[in-house]
């Protein structure tokens, strides 16, 4: 694009559009072209957006849950209608192949359309008072109440469905919102200021602050008025944000090298388009991206035999391509990174059964076999599209493994055993087990979140709910 013809973006505070004081280039990840200039946001404009947020509050608090509702129906409907639009700009500014990032589109629409559903299902609890000595002749019960302003700060890989899980959830619980999105993927999430405020929602109730997360994070976490924060990223900064964010309320959605382990009685057919999927979906940039699978002896030239013919079949290209299952990595530094962590896999030993290569920005399927469990390819999160296929004589070795990791977010078994299921289920120190799945698996509804390092709290938006309102006990004495 043309330097004079590159469009200047604007942030969302209080419903309106507004200039700032500096910008930065947003580059397509694919072929480091300039797509828009962004606001670098001030503190002073993060300062405006939270004052905004904290006014609207008393509206939002008014609102009725049908009310609430309603506005999430119709911005459901409006990113149906809207659904290329939004799949066409996730893909420029994130390198997500189309087909991918309309997943992603169909995927939002759930996300709000469940909040829809359970911004009328805020239910407390009656609590029978008789039940303790001297509490007789009281009625108790619960009621969920807003908290008020959300500080929301989210990734680059789902810049609309993770922005989706804190700004639904929020809307259908009477909260108001200040969101500051990935330096990488702001215009998803500028289009969906727009979309919510066609859909009806009032002014302030959602404010969007583009920039520095660093030094807009650090406004958000030191401002009293704002009561949670809700972070989806790495490790490190949920770590920093924790450290900083006194009494607030916390969620943290963080990184992951999701295991999968296949059994002997595993069901192949099955596993290996899955699990190929899982390991190259979004070129691996998913925090539940298959990373490592660990194989039973038994089955194991088979399984990576059939893996890796699959993987020779991906369609490499640029993200705009109908065909491309794989695209560019987020950017130069990350594929330096993976680069580098690849390098250091071969020194050591590691067998290539695929990839490796570099096109442009692209990073080519590398599928790696007999990798040191010392490798950073192994335990660390790789966050690209790399997978490691070790070998396992036990089922418990395998279990043993898949637990060894500072992580702990999703894991999958293949079995057809249900003795060897269940053992997994239980023994596995993971958010969710999956079984006969692959732990890149998640639903929009079902309760996530991590243990260990990937996070603390769950979303899914019903528990997202739990964690965005406080229950209140109302007593009543009636003798
Ligand atoms: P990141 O941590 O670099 O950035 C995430 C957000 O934090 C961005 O908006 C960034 O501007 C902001 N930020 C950076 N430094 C900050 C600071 N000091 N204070 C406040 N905010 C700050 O992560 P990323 O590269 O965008 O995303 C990749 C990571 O996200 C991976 O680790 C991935 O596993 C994780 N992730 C987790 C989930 C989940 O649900 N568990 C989902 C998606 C991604």
């Amino acid at each position: 694009m043309n330097k004079a013809t590159v469009d200047r973006k604007s942030i969302f505070i209080g419903g309106q559009w507004k200039t700032s004081s500096s910008y930065y280039e947003l580059q397509n990840p694919y072929d480091l072209s300039t797509i828009a200039e962004i606001p670098l946001s001030t503190k002073g404009e993060m300062e405006e957006a939270i004052a905004a947020a904290d006014q609207a509050y008393a509206i939002m608090k008014a609102l009725s849950a049908h009310e609430r509702s309603a506005i999430l129906r119709r911005a459901a409907q409006l990113l149906e209608e809207r659904a290329e639009q939004f799949a066409q700009t996730i893909s420029l500014e994130a390198a997500k192949p189309i087909k991918t990032a309309r997943i992603e589109v169909g995927r939002s629409i759930q996300t709000f359309l469940f909040a829809a559903e359970e911004a009328k299902r805020m239910y407390g609890e009656s609590i029978p008072m008789d039940a303790a000595k001297g509490a007789e002749g009281k009625i108790a019960f619960t009621v969920r109440e807003p908290i008020g302003v959300i500080g929301a700060i989210t990734p680059f890989n789902f810049p609309l469905n993770l922005v989706a899980h804190k700004v639904a959830p929020a809307i259908a619980s009477g909260n108001t919102i200040v969101l500051k999105p990935a330096e990488q993927t702001p215009l998803t999430s500028l289009k969906l200021a727009q979309l919510l405020q066609d859909a009806g929602l009032p002014d302030g109730v959602l404010n969007v602050v583009t920039g520095d997360g660093p030094a807009l994070g650090s406004v958000l976490l030191q401002d009293e008025r704002v009561k949670k924060i809700s972070f989806t990223g790495s490790p490190e900064v949920g770590k920093l944000i924790r450290s900083q964010s006194g009494l607030k309320k916390i969620t943290l959605e963080l990184g992951s090298n999701s295991a999968l382990i296949i059994d002997r009685q595993a069901d192949l057919d099955q596993a290996v388009p899955k699990a190929v999927a899982g390991a190259f979906t979004y070129a691996g940039q998913v925090c539940i991206h298959t990373q490592r699978i660990y194989v039973h002896d038994d089955v194991y030239d088979d399984f990576v035999q059939r893996f890796v013919e699959s993987v020779k079949t991906l369609k490499v290209g640029a993200p705009t391509d109908e065909q491309t299952d794989v695209s560019a990595v987020i950017n130069p530094r990350s594929q330096r990174r993976i680069i580098d962590w690849l390098e250091e896999a071969r020194r050591s030993g590691a067998t290539f059964l695929a990839g490796g290569e570099v096109q442009g920005q692209i990073i080519t399927p590398t599928v790696l076999a007999n990798v040191d469990e010392s490798q950073k390819v192994v335990c660390q999160e790789v966050f690209g599209p790399v997978v490691v296929i070790n070998r396992v004589s036990l089922m418990d070795e395998a279990i043993r493994l898949t637990n060894q990791s500072r992580y702990g977010l999703n894991a999958g078994i293949f079995t057809e055993s249900l003795n060897t299921a269940f053992r997994a289920a239980r023994q596995l120190h993971v958010g969710q087990v999956l079984i006969n799945e692959i732990p890149t698996f998640r639903a929009d509804h079902m309760p996530y979140g991590g243990v260990k390092d990937s996070g603390v709290g769950k979303e899914g938006i019903r528990y997202a709910i739990q964690e965005m309102t406080e229950e209140k006990l109302i007593v009543i004495h009636n003798e």
